[in-house]
């Protein structure tokens, strides 16, 4: 059995299944996938976004850098790699080891924007 899924407005995604169960699982991955979480910018709120990956070489090591760009402002929405495989979205503060700061609760610090941020110049931060 196949399936298609719409999981944004351009991008489907096809899904096959062995039976239904099976079928019903790839769906549900497709859709709760966090790369199409979000449809548009959130610093403007444009629905014009592109996906890039970027390769960037520093001391002869080349590192990927997967971003959702918003063709309006600019912002980026920045994609971490997990552990144990998959990918998500980075909404959280980190310190300099990569590791998110807490705040007194014992909870992530969110970052602005749902995490879509822009390189300030005047502040040399990306906001
Ligand atoms: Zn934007």
């Amino acid at each position: 059995m196949k399936a298609t899924v719409w999981v944004t407005r351009n991008i489907s995604i096809d899904v096959d299944g062995t039976d239904d169960k099976n079928l019903f699982k790839g769906i549900a991955q497709a859709m709760n996938h966090e790369f199409f979480a979000d449809t548009c910018c959130g610093k403007c709120g444009c629905e014009d976004l592109k996906y890039q990956v970027r390769t960037v070489t520093t001391d002869g090591e080349e590192n990927e850098f997967y971003e959702i760009v918003c063709k309006k402002c600019y912002a980026k929405l920045s994609f971490g790699h997990a552990k144990a495989g998959g990918m998500y979205a980075k909404r959280l503060e980190v310190g300099a080891k990569g590791k998110a700061i807490k705040d007194e609760n014992d909870k992530g610090i969110k970052l602005p924007n749902k995490g879509w941020l822009r390189f300030n110049k005047e502040t040399g931060k990306n906001e």
